[in-house]
């Protein structure tokens, strides 16, 4: 039998150190250390989970990857996550786009002062409508790993830049995508040839290694299937003059996947007068940038028949407040496992590292079972309804496919901007909006 929950009080506000200045005006954040130490109190009732977005860690990415891979540009991935914050800051910094959709082209372009030429429409499968939308819409670089697109292509947008996906080896990666996408070598010379008999421009080849590849040692298989396509390209009588490496990128391999991608890129292209390269990193620029923070709102004794699996029994379910139909659907769709931390207890944020530890569940807030957030999490004894927890690494794949099913609203964005880099961000934001505000007052 659990103990009767106390009535829940938000936390006292003079525990927190002085707050950060924020950009966006929720004035109930505290960050400690870079590390969240969050709690919510500006919705009426006190217990809304949010998202903190720390948009210096956006910045700091951006610089390391400028640093490990100067000569290759980045075009983000909106399906990462389309926070409009971010796609603000790494417009100011430079960066392209990889879009998959009308939906993400509209959003892109409609951000102000980005030139649809920074956009690759990186869908090798897309509506006819959606092609002849992206040619209105001045968006001319677009992927294709089948000869049915090239027809598409011809009828709907004849000037396009074309650039064949080819397949690569994505076993390597948590995310496979080859068994959707990609054309095998064998097939390009044929595609290659219908290209030119429909009139088509073809400028460069890209891949995909997977999304999350935990080996980086693929990048050289895939640049060197690479350099097979740019020499089909000849032989078809293209001179290509994009490379696009695409996504996959993980923050903990990031430096080895750049020195694999260098290295390749040194050994099949020595010369690379003329040729652009680009690559589509997603998760790599948000997944670390965005935090979560959720209110314990529920808790019960666990039932009889738990799962065999287990070897340790949960002791206590506790049920929170965003769960997997919302933010927590990178369980299901990206393959992520949610770890869980105490960001506030009680009402306090010091927890005492003798606090005994307990074999606890986690589950979402919808009336569906399969909304398990952690079938098993080590969790202090005493947590209470109204107690806080948090969850890091939320950014990549989490806010883009949630939904409200059973009528939970999507946990809001709070932004902040820590540690170092923060004025620059500041300052860059401020400019990108002047500078899109003047434009649109010309
Ligand atoms: N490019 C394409 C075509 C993708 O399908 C994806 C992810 O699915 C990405 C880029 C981003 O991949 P990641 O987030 O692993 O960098």
């Amino acid at each position: 039998q659990l103990a009767q929950c106390p009535p829940w009080a938000p936390p006292d506000e003079s525990l927190f150190p002085e707050l950060p200045p924020l950009l966006h005006g929720h004035p109930d954040l505290h960050l400690r250390n870079g590390i969240l130490s969050a709690a919510a109190s500006s919705d009426s009732d006190g217990e809304r989970a949010f998202f903190v977005a720390d948009l210096t860690h956006v910045y700091r990415q951006h610089l390391r990857w400028r640093a490990c891979l100067p000569q290759i540009q980045p075009f983000y991935a909106v399906k990462c996550n389309p926070d409009p914050y971010v796609l603000r800051l790494l417009a100011a910094l430079g960066a392209g786009f990889d879009c998959a959709s009308n939906g993400e082209i509209s959003h892109v372009l409609g951000i102000g002062g980005i030139h649809p030429s920074r956009i690759i429409f990186a869908n090798p499968c897309k509506a006819v409508s959606f092609v002849r939308n992206a040619a209105k819409m001045g968006v001319d670089t677009m992927t294709f790993d089948n000869a049915d697109e090239l027809y598409k292509i011809a009828r709907a947008h004849p000037r396009a830049q074309l650039v064949v996906r080819i397949l690569t080896d994505d076993t390597k990666a948590l995310c496979q995508l080859g068994i959707k996408f990609g054309a095998p070598l064998a097939t390009v010379p044929g595609l290659l040839a219908k290209a030119k008999e429909l009139g088509l421009t073809v400028v460069g080849v890209s891949f995909h290694v997977g999304s999350g590849c935990y080996d980086p040692s693929v990048y050289t298989d895939a640049i060197m299937r690479a350099r097979t396509a740019f020499d089909m390209g000849a032989e078809a009588g293209y001179r290509f003059s994009l490379l696009d490496v695409g996504g996959g990128f993980e923050d903990a391999l990031f430096e080895q996947a750049a020195s694999c991608l260098t290295e390749a890129i040194d050994t099949y292209f020595p010369d690379r007068s003329g040729l652009k390269i680009i690559a589509e990193p997603g998760r790599y620029y948000v997944s670390k940038a965005f935090s979560l923070a959720t209110n314990i709102i529920a808790r019960r004794a666990p039932l009889n028949e738990s799962p065999a699996a287990l070897s340790e029994l949960p002791s206590v379910m506790y049920y929170i407040n965003d769960g997997v139909y919302g933010a927590f659907n990178c369980i299901l769709f990206d393959h992520q496992i949610a770890h869980p931390y105490v960001l506030c207890m009680g009402d306090s944020f010091h927890i005492p590292s003798d606090e005994p530890l307990h074999t606890s569940s986690v589950w979402g807030p919808t009336c569906d079972s399969i909304d398990c957030v952690c079938p098993t999490a080590q969790l202090p004894r005493a947590l209470r309804v109204g107690d806080w927890l948090g969850f890091d690494n939320m950014g990549a794949y989490t806010i883009c496919a949630a939904s409200q099913f059973n009528g939970f609203q999507v946990s809001k964005v709070v932004y902040t901007t820590g540690g170092f880099g923060s004025s620059e961000v500041r300052s860059i934001l401020a400019k990108f909006a002047a500078d899109i505000e003047c434009a649109a007052s010309l």
